[in-house]
Order: C-alpha cells, then structure tokens, then sequence
C-alpha cells in the first residue's frame, strides 16, 4: 500500500536526522525528497534550516514544474536536481543527497569505489560519477538527471557528495549509507596499506539473479 503524504513526510524528516547523526551532512546540508505516490508532486526539506531537528512542518511541497504549492520555508537550493530526477524516472519515488566525508575522500585521490562488499555492491549496482557542477545550478541536475536516465541509482558528484534514486525513502537511504560502507572499507584497507580486492566476476550476477527471484517469491 502507498504511504500517506504524513507517512512519507514524517518518514523525510526521520532519514535527514539520521543523516546528521551519522555524520554525513553537517548542520545546513543535505536534502532529502519522496515523491507523492501517483502526482507529480514531491516533499523536500527545507534550504537554510537545521537538518538534525528536522520536523514534517518545516517540509514544502513542489510539482515537478518547480512550484512551490505547500510550505512556509524555502525549497533546498537542489530541488531542480530532485524533480530532474523524478522526470527521468518513473520507478524513483526517494532521492537522497548527503555530503559522504569517505567517499569524497576517495574520490579526491581518483580511487573509485570497487564491488568489496557482497550486499553493499549488489544494492548499488554500477555507480554513476558526475563531474564538477555548482551545487543548486541547472548544469548539475541536467547532469544528474542524465545519470539517472542511464538506469544508475547511486551517484557520487566530485567535490560535492553523493545522491542514491530509490523506490522508498529507506531504498535510497540505503544507499547513501552503502556508499559510505564501501568507502569505509577501502579507506582501511588502503591504511593498511594494501589494495582491497573486489568480488571476484560472476559472484554479483548471481546474487542479484537471486534476490530477484526471492523477491519475486515474496510477492
Ligand atoms: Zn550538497
């Protein structure tokens, strides 16, 4: 059953405050949006408020066409990156966009993210890097929106943060903190001194071959 528009909007605020407490944006970033289940319309957090006290009250409702038609406070400055995306995607009803301190790290020195990890990398599939873009600007959601055309549901923006597409909120919150696991992972790995070592070619296959069938098992 479709969440109501209070679910998903108490649902946001619950995913932003996680963000904050897991270090993943600081006090004014991030933003975070679910799309109203058969509208094109969506919910967005706030631009300029404190991101770890979110509350439903503070959120604003907009239509894809960059209308604000619900809320007393200012979209976040990358409301066009959410409706671009939503546009491209039918089957994205969550966006979430955090500032991932590890994964940032690694994508300054030009280490991308490798398939480590069996779960992380089976959700993420393959991630989408964007090039520099001022954040809030038109070129970063046309070029976000690309991405998301091209199927990618994990996005990593150089010197800004990364973005996850879900079909729920927590789908997209997953892959944001999936993100940050993988880089984690690598970041120790290089401590340590060595190379991690990604999964061997065939393993993923496999596993989303059989998550898909379990799914489809559940109904
Ligand atoms: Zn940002």
């Amino acid at each position: 059953m479709n969440p109501s528009e209070e679910e998903l909007k108490r649902e946001i605020t619950r995913v932003t405050r996680t963000l904050y407490q897991r270090g993943l944006i600081n006090a004014l970033e991030g933003n975070v949006s679910a799309r109203i289940p058969g509208k094109d319309e969506f919910w967005i957090t706030p631009s300029q408020v404190f991101k770890g006290d979110l509350k439903a009250g503070d959120l604003i409702k907009m239509n894809l066409r960059g209308e604000v038609l619900e809320g007393a406070l200012k979209p976040s400055i990358e409301w066009r990156m959410h409706s671009a995306i939503y546009i491209a995607r039918s089957d994205v009803n969550a966006v979430v966009h955090a500032h991932n301190p590890l994964v940032l790290a690694l994508s300054l020195l030009g280490r991308e993210l490798k398939n480590t990890l069996t779960l992380e990398s089976a959700l993420l599939g393959r991630v989408g890097r964007v090039g520099f873009k001022l954040p809030g600007s038109g070129e970063l959601a046309e070029a976000v929106a690309e991405m998301a055309r091209a199927g990618v549901k994990a996005i990593v923006l150089d010197r800004h943060g990364v973005v996850g597409l879900g079909a729920t909120l927590v789908e997209a919150e997953a892959i944001v903190e999936s993100l940050e696991s993988l880089a984690l992972i690598e970041y120790i790995c290089y401590s340590l001194g060595e190379e991690p070592r990604g999964i061997p070619g065939g393993v993923l296959e496999s596993l989303w071959k059989f998550l898909d069938s379990t799914s489809r098992n559940r109904g």
